[in-house]
């Protein structure tokens, strides 16, 4: 590269609503379901307490319970976390639900499809290549690269393969932040 970039241009892809999950259905063929507005269910048992997230199939409104704890002794849990499993706190629902430990345990998929948007900088002036952008996650969406900068910069994927310069691969999708560089065409 010739020249150093001469200014940044930050972008930020971040969450709109809840991801869906890809969890089949026992009791239709459906594989997809929604926390909705989201809710725990929380039983206590002694000084155990089994806390769940309710998750609901999208086609046939089957509810299913999926594991947050498991007979978990009352002391061992935050409080106040506690207190948000009691109270529905739908940040506690987000954490819960993007936590990929969870999702591994409950044996779901995350499905982001049309649960993200890409905020982009205003289009720089034509003097100013090449051109450094920084791309931050607010939220763990994957996204493959080549796709995102494709999507930010309205190119085909041909022109993004010729005029981006990447510290990541532009194929493999990621969630967390990159920078990359647009050469003049
Ligand atoms: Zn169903």
């Amino acid at each position: 590269m010739s020249s150093q970039p001469h200014i940044v241009l930050p972008w930020i892809v971040r969450r709109t609503r809840l991801p869906l999950l890809s969890l089949r259905c026992v009791d239709c063929p459906s594989r997809s379901a929604t926390t909705g507005r989201g809710r725990f269910r929380i039983n206590a048992n002694g000084k155990l307490l089994d806390v769940w997230l309710l998750v609901r199939c999208v086609s046939c409104d089957r509810t299913s319970k999926l594991t947050v704890h498991e007979r978990a002794p009352v002391r061992s849990l935050d409080p106040l976390m506690l207190d948000g499993y009691h109270a529905n706190e739908s940040e506690l629902v987000a954490a819960t639900l993007l936590d990929p430990l969870f999702a591994r345990r409950n044996r779901f998929t995350l499905d982001w499809g049309g649960a993200w948007r890409l905020d982009t900088s205003p289009a720089w002036i034509d003097e100013d290549w090449p051109v450094q952008v920084e791309v931050v996650f607010s939220d763990p969406v994957p996204v493959r690269p080549e796709r995102l900068i494709s999507h930010g910069l309205g190119l085909s994927r041909n022109q993004v393969l010729r005029r981006i310069k990447c510290d990541v691969s532009l194929r493999r999708p990621t969630s967390t932040g990159f920078t990359f560089i647009v050469m003049r065409d």
